[in-house]
């Protein structure tokens, strides 16, 4: 059967995202807008829309709709936002954040991954994401503070230089815990300094390997 984009992002939203609690339509359209099988292999285009993370080289994966979403809608991204991500795999994920916020920067440790996400990204028109190869773990002092950090990987703790890149007022959304399972955190640094932490969920990321993650 030919691939219809159409049916399958309305069938993730209506079916899968919705009962799942994604509700914030400003999210809903930006998963609806972004063509999520222009950052995955050709050969697994019909399967773009399934609720699930898919391979995209390197032993890396694309992130599941849900998680995607879910993490997005936490940020509660606004149009003004700076935004950091850590694990710019794909690009996806990275898309989905540029059509929400004012700017992108999105650090990779695989330089053939940072490609991929730079061709994904530039032929579709996303001129407000910035593209870094290196270690995120250490985040990227010199354009410091972000309104939101959203790590996609997997880390053993919260890193202390992504938590002081922070702005505040800001929010990070983190997989922290073991190098398979995870508890998908929020942490929320208020502006008289407080911090909130809380749980969105269990989930499963590819390890984040730096000097504030795992090792190699
Ligand atoms: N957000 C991506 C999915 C990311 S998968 C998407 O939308 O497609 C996690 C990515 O984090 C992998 O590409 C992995 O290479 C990268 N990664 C792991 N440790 C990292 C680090 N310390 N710095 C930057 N990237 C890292």
């Amino acid at each position: 059967m030919k691939f219809n984009r159409e049916k399958e992002v309305e069938h993730l939203i209506e079916r899968e995202l919705k009962p799942d609690g994604i509700t914030d339509e400003r999210v809903l359209q930006a998963l609806y807008r972004v063509k999520r099988e222009r950052f995955i292999p050709q050969s697994l285009k019909d399967r773009a829309y399934g609720n699930y993370p898919l391979p995209i080289g390197e032993n890396q994966t694309i992130s599941q709709p849900y998680i995607v979403a879910l993490m997005t809608q936490a940020l509660d991204i606004k149009p003004s936002d700076k935004v950091l991500e850590i694990g710019t795999g794909s690009g996806y994920q990275a898309a989905i954040l540029a059509e929400l916020s004012s700017v992108v920067y999105s650090i990779e440790r695989i330089e053939s991954l940072s490609a991929y996400a730079r061709t994904n990204l530039y032929s579709q028109g996303y001129n407000n994401v910035f593209l870094i190869v290196g270690d995120g773990s250490v985040g990227l002092p010199e354009y410091a503070p972000f309104d939101k950090i959203i790590v996609t990987a997997a880390a053993p703790r919260v890193p202390d230089p992504l938590f002081s890149q922070l702005k505040k007022g800001g929010k990070m959304a983190i997989p922290v815990g073991g190098r398979s399972v995870q508890d998908l955190q929020l942490i929320e640094k208020a502006l008289n300094g407080r911090v909130y932490k809380s749980s969105l969920c269990g989930c499963r990321f590819v390890p984040l390997i730096g000097g504030e993650g795992w090792k190699d």
